[in-house]
């Protein structure tokens, strides 16, 4: 799990609603023009295109409540400046400011937390009280009324995705370092619009969270029923993860899968009848979708397009938001070109260039033969590659135990891992000064610090008889986190771009981390074919992912296009647009057409355009390992990371001197076949 530090900065939640009136900005374009020739001529400048903008910027997030028109215009003339070696010195100030700010939220945060994440505190219902506050809340709001915030927009105005792109090459770090300061202030959105989108994820999150089915409550036409009858799965990640755990199970595991199936195209279909949801009052044949109580057939309704209506007051809540955009920029593209910095468009030309790669074929027919059958829809999520372990876990969980009876023993071990991964004796200090290891009450995950001088936290599980193996798999890879979070904030040059381009990019190098594990217990398991069967198990599951992404931005493009559609109508479309994927990326290799299956994802509704995110994870972890092939893994590792935050397109090719593509995963599959 990783935090995003970004969250001490949302903004402002509690202001009252106000009139549309008062939300909009009072500056028109022709007090733009005026503005900005008036510091033309008062500064006697050539060239005015970063003045343009800035005052445009201004103009954008410009209330009646901040001023007049007027007031406006002697803003701008007083607070522009001129002079480079002045900008320098208010940007060095404002970003010291920031992350004292930052830094202390973080902290004060994290600390506040302790009790919730940390099992070696009591806990008592205030805790809960005191770690929902959220210290930064007002920070955002705040720089509007004092001024703070103009003065950024009208100096160090934001860049869109695209002129970021273009003006990558010739930027210098200092001018990257100006522009993040601008994404700061890049629309101002009114406190109720945020406010309702946040009610609407919360409903959908809800709705998703208790969205489970009875399993054991299944029939098939013979009335013979396949689960545990207290056997309750959430759709649709356990149902999903039955279907894989069903390929080791050669009694009735195909049955299973195929039932459940079914029930995944019922829902998809909202054909499921909306009793059964949640419910053991009735057993339910997906296949016939008939349902029975104490063996007699009685009829249903089927789930009112609910799935749907969710989706559609997601989209209703966050295209309410459009106009406050700089160009009225969508929600597709604030989640692509600005959340992730990959435009949508990019994302489908890379996606696609994956899915039409003839070795989807190849790898289909491979998984033909190792399951003995033709494929079915459903092995998407085939999970056979996985190499089981030929090491006995039972000796590792003794080793680890061992090694790491509480927090304080792996946190003294930190700087001997990196020693193993080839940092220097100096170097694993210096970043593991910077990190400690807390017990932690959940799973564990790793939280960055937001300033110098501070630490990274890595929290993990560990039990009264130590750290078994699993708590330290997660460890590892958390502690890649804390790694990343260290390096990317001491050793980059401009705290504004501390960090990495996004989420994406951490987990990569939190899974080559982890993929180091045995290695840091001297383990050696240098086996070709394990390496293979990995490459191509990452493989099957990119092609199943990005099949998903795609048709998470195509449903989203068609709600724009169709702004008044209701649930009925966005349902057809989806499963319209899930069959036109699959027909175009699946069919062939699947040999069936017409499958709607790549519609049944959560995330779909409760993190909206999130899902290409995994994707190119897997992407960015195959580019790396090439990169660090046959070089120095920690040279490599603290060069590549100490780049901060450029766009993900610039931060590779100055990490491996080639675009971000799906080229590496490709090239290692192609291989890993010949080697299977
Ligand atoms: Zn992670």
């Amino acid at each position: 799990m990783f935090f995003l530090l970004a969250s001490v900065l949302v903004a402002c939640n509690t202001t009252k609603p106000s009139s549309d009136e008062q939300e909009k900005s009072n500056i028109d374009k022709q007090t733009v023009l005026q503005t900005v020739k008036l510091i033309k001529e008062k500064n006697k400048l050539t060239d005015t295109e970063l003045l343009q903008k800035g005052v445009e910027q201004c103009a954008l997030l410009w209330r009646k409540s901040d001023g007049t028109t007027q007031e406006f215009k002697n803003f701008c003339l007083e607070k522009y400046i001129k002079s480079e070696k002045e900008k320098e010195l208010v940007f060095s100030k404002i970003s010291r400011n920031l992350e004292i700010l930052n830094g202390h939220f973080n902290t004060i945060t994290i600390d506040l937390l302790r009790p919730t994440h940390q099992s070696d505190y009591d806990t008592h219902e205030i805790d809960n009280y005191f770690g929902s506050y959220s210290v930064g809340a007002h920070l955002i709001e705040d720089f509007y009324k004092n001024k703070i915030a103009f003065i950024v927009a009208l100096n160090f105005p934001p860049f869109s995705l695209e002129e970021k792109e273009k003006l990558a090459k010739s930027w210098s770090r200092k001018q990257w370092a100006y522009a993040r300061l601008g994404d700061m202030f890049e629309a101002r959105v009114p406190v109720n619009l945020v406010q309702k989108a946040g009610e609407v994820a919360a409903a959908t999150d809800r709705y998703i969270a208790d969205y489970n089915v009875c399993v054991g409550y299944l029939t098939d036409k013979d009335n013979k029923r396949f689960f545990p009858e207290d056997k309750v799965l959430l759709s649709h990640w356990n149902l999903r993860d039955e279907i894989k755990a069903n390929y080791a199970n050669k009694n009735d595991g195909l049955e299973k899968q195929k039932i459940i199936y079914k029930v995944m195209q019922r829902i998809i279909s909202q054909e499921i009848p909306k009793d059964v949801i949640n419910s053991k009052e009735f057993t339910w044949d997906p296949y016939s979708n008939k349902t029975y109580k104490n063996g007699k057939e009685v009829n249903l309704n089927s789930e009112p397009n609910t799935r749907y209506k969710y989706l559609l007051d997601n989209f209703k809540a966050n295209s309410a938001m459009d106009k406050y955009y700089p160009n009225s920029i969508n929600y597709i593209k604030r989640q692509y070109d600005g959340a992730k910095e990959i435009s949508a468009e990019n994302t489908e030309k890379i996606f696609e260039k994956f899915l039409s790669s003839e070795l989807t074929k190849k790898v289909g027919k491979l998984i033909e033969q190792r399951l003995g059958r033709k494929l079915l829809p459903f092995d998407i999520w085939y999970d056979g590659f996985k190499s089981r372990s030929e090491l006995d876990e039972s000796k590792l969980d003794a080793q680890t135990r061992k090694l790491y009876p509480n927090a304080k023993a792996l946190e003294a071990d930190l700087p001997n891992l990196l020693l193993k991964l080839g940092f220097s004796k100096d170097r694993a200090k210096y970043i593991c000064d910077k990190i400690v290891v807390d017990p932690a009450r959940g799973s564990g995950h790793a939280w960055g610090a937001s300033m110098k001088g501070d630490v990274a936290h890595l929290r993990t599980r560990i039990s009264g008889k130590g750290m078994d193996y699993k708590g330290y798999n997660i460890a590892v890879h958390e502690f890649g986190h804390n790694v990343e979070q260290t390096i990317s904030l001491y050793d980059v040059d401009y705290y504004m771009m501390n960090g990495v381009p996004n989420t994406a990019f951490t987990e990569a190098l939190a899974f080559i981390f982890q993929k180091r594990d045995l290695k840091l217990l001297d383990i050696n398991t240098n086996s070709p074919k394990a390496e293979a069967l990995k490459t191509l198990d990452l493989f099957w599951s990119a092609y199943e992912i990005m099949g998903v992404s795609l048709l998470d931005i195509k449903v989203w493009r068609w709600m724009y296009e169709n702004p008044n559609a209701d649930e009925q109508q966005l349902k057809q479309a989806t499963m319209n647009l899930a069959k036109e994927v699959w027909n175009k990326f699946y069919a062939d290799v699947y040999g069936v057409k017409d499958q709607t299956i790549l519609a049944i994802y959560s995330h779909m509704l409760n993190s909206p355009l999130y899902l290409s995110n995994y994707a190119f994870g897997n992407l960015i972890e195959f580019q790396l390992e090439m990169q660090l092939k046959d070089k120095s893994f920690s040279k490599e590792v603290s060069r590549i990371f100490k780049q901060g935050r450029l766009t993900p397109n610039e931060w590779m090719n100055q990490a491996t001197g080639n675009d971000l593509s799906s080229e590496p995963l490709l090239k290692e599959t192609a291989k890993a076949l010949t080697k299977i």
